[in-house]
């Protein structure tokens, strides 16, 4: 199968319908927001710069995602198609990424940009809780998405907690990233014809439903 990005400003969506193409057809999911969060834990000089950095909003070292991009893609379970989200960024890290696929052999696959209002998005990122365990995505604000015990993961019992960056003064900063930094890779993807635009203020399952339809097509 074809690897897929997402594209998206934050909390968007793209990290729920990554683990929705995950459970349907059984392929990694590399989220480099979740393996920094993890960086972010650990008691060193790159941990809490990582932490410093997620917490601002704005974006760590190009070097740092590149380090730990190539270790992820080249390990064996990539070989058969993976979900990459989060990366890249900025322009720079998608040139760079061009050049790690060249060298792995392995060809971008398809672009799913998730097209949505600034407004929705403040909306949903104050509801935003993850699960500490299996890191699966609710939302408190969304009646579809809420867990069904408060504070408790529905999947697999796991504590719920909200990301230190879920808030709307990091989210200003994040949006800023976003429109000046990720929003012109997109013009990156649609010349080399790979690029599909979804609304992404439809329902979760709608969504799907439509990257389902690209993933099936292409
Ligand atoms: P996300 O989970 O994708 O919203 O990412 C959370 C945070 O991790 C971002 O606000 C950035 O600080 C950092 N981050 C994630 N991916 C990248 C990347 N490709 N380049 C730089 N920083 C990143």
């Amino acid at each position: 199968m074809k690897n897929i990005m997402f594209i998206a400003p934050p909390a968007a969506g793209k990290g729920t319908q990554a683990e929705l193409v995950t459970k349907k057809y059984n392929i990694p999911h590399i989220s480099t927001g979740d393996i920094l969060r993890e960086i972010s834990k650990e008691d060193s000089e790159i941990g809490s710069y990582v932490y410093e950095t997620l917490a601002s909003g704005k974006l760590v070292k190009d070097e740092i995602t590149y380090k730990l991009i190539e270790e992820r893609l080249n390990k064996e379970d990539c070989k058969n198609g993976y979900i990459i989200d989060g990366f890249p960024r900025n322009l720079d890290q998608a040139i760079e990424y061009d050049k790690i696929l060249a060298n792995l052999g392995y060809e971008i696959g398809n672009v799913i940009y998730l097209e949505i209002s600034e407004k929705t998005l403040e909306k949903r990122i104050t509801g935003r809780r993850l699960c500490e365990d299996c890191h699966a995505i609710y939302n408190i604000n969304d009646e579809n998405s809420s867990p069904k015990v408060e504070s408790v993961c529905d999947k697999c019992g796991g504590k719920l907690y909200q990301r230190n960056d879920d808030n709307l003064e990091a989210f200003q900063t994040r949006y800023k990233m976003y429109l000046e930094k990720t929003a012109p890779i997109i013009e990156h993807y649609k010349k080399q014809n790979v690029l599909h635009v979804i609304n992404g203020e439809d329902t979760v399952e709608n969504i799907f439903n439509a990257v389902d339809e690209i993933i099936s097509n292409n």
